[in-house]
C-alpha cells in the first residue's frame, strides 16, 4: 500500500519552546464509537475471539460507546496543540463515507449534532486552521478520521506509527484507513531509535517536543508499533495522554488486558511503564483511551 504524502524527520526540538513552561489541557471529545465490550478488555474463557469480534454478543448489553477523544493543548509561547483527531465532521450525517463499510460495521461512529471536533475547536477560539500542530498517538481509525480537517497543521507521528500505517495489506484489518492520513500534508516523524532520545520518570524512550519539558512524547508500543503518549506538564502535576496504551483505568491498574494489541510483548512493556508512572506519581491525571466511567468525571481544562 503506497500512500502520497511525503514524511520528514523530526530530529530535533521544535521551536516555540520556553524554559519552565508549563501548559493546560482540555480534554474534548468529537464523537464516540460503538465496540464490542470484548474487543477492550479480554473476557476469558473459550471462543474469545468470537467474542472480541461482536458477531455474537447483543449490541444492547455487550457492546460500549465509547468517547474518541482528543485534546486540546495550549503552550505559552508555541501556541496550540491538538492530540489526536478524533472523528470526522462528516460522521454526523454520513458515517459510511469516512470509516468505510467494513470499519462502520464493526466500530459503529456517531456524533451529536453541533458536537463534531472542529466546532468545538472553534468554540472554544481555536479556528481548525491554524491550529499550528497536531500530534497522533497512532493512526487507527477512531483516531485519525479527522485528520483532513486540519490542513494547515503540521503532524507529529512515529516513524514506527508510519511505517505499520502505510506498508502491508489490507491495512483495516489492523485498524487503518489509509485515506485517512493519505493527504500531502506536512507530517514529521520521531525516530525513537534515535540516539537523542532520552529517558524521562519512568518511560525509556521519550522526545521532548519543544525542549522545555512541557510536553514530551513517550514512545509506548504494543497497540500500534508506532504508538505514542503524551506527556504534558501541568503547573504541579503531570498530565497523561494515554492514548490506547491503556483503553480504559482497570487496565491501568492491572485488570482485564487489551485481547488483541499488535504486539503484545511490548504491550506489557509499555503497560508496565505507565503502571510504574502511576504509582510514583499519584498526582498525575492519567487518561485511558477510551474509558466510558472516567470520562465523564474529568474536568473541562487542567491548569
Ligand atoms: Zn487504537
Amino acid at each position: 500500500m503506497k500512500v502520497h504524502a511525503e514524511p520528514k524527520p523530526l530530529t530535533g526540538p521544535l521551536p516555540g519552546g520556553t524554559r519552565g513552561a508549563t501548559v493546560t489541557v482540555q480534554p474534548l471529545s468529537g464523537g464516540e464509537v460503538q465496540f464490542p465490550a470484548a474487543s477492550f478488555e479480554r473476557p476469558g474463557g473459550p471462543f474469545e475471539t468470537l467474542k472480541a469480534s461482536g458477531l455474537f454478543t447483543s449490541r444492547s448489553t455487550g457492546w460500549w460507546w465509547v468517547q474518541c477523544p482528543a485534546f486540546l493543548i495550549t503552550h505559552p509561547s508555541a501556541g496550540t496543540i491538538l492530540v489526536d483527531t478524533s472523528l470526522h465532521s462528516s460522521i454526523a450525517a454520513e458515517p459510511g463515507e469516512n470509516f468505510g463499510r467494513l470499519a462502520s460495521r464493526f466500530a459503529r461512529p456517531r456524533i451529536e449534532p453541533g458536537k463534531d471536533l472542529p466546532s468545538q475547536l472553534r468554540g472554544l477560539g481555536a479556528d481548525p486552521r491554524s491550529i499550528p500542530l497536531v500530534v497522533m498517538t497512532h493512526l487507527h481509525v477512531d483516531h485519525a478520521s479527522g485528520i483532513s480537517e486540519f490542513p494547515s497543521s503540521t503532524f507529529v507521528v512515529s516513524s514506527a506509527e508510519w511505517a505499520a500505517a502505510t506498508s502491508g495489506s489490507r491495512p483495516i484489518l489492523r485498524g487503518y484507513r489509509p485515506q485517512h492520513y493519505d493527504y500531502v500534508f506536512d507530517y514529521r516523524l520521531v525516530d525513537f531509535d534515535d540516539p537523542k532520545i532520552d529517558s524521562y520518570a519512568t518511560f525509556a524512550r521519550t522526545f521532548d517536543l519543544f525542549g522545555d519539558g512541557s510536553i514530551r512524547l513517550a514512545f509506548t508500543p504494543g497497540h500500534t508499533l508506532g504508538h505514542m503518549c503524551v506527556l504534558a506538564r501541568l503547573r504541579d502535576r503531570d498530565f497523561v495522554i494515554a492514548g490506547d496504551a491503556v483503553y480504559t483505568v482497570r487496565q491501568l491498574e492491572g485488570g482485564p488486558e487489551q485481547p488483541r494489541p499488535h504486539d503484545p510483548h511490548l504491550w506489557r512493556r509499555s503497560l508496565q511503564e505507565l503502571q510504574l508512572f502511576a504509582r510514583e506519581y499519584p498526582q498525575a491525571v492519567i487518561v485511558p483511551g477510551h474509558d466510558p466511567k472516567q470520562w465523564p468525571t474529568l474536568e473541562a481544562k487542567y491548569e
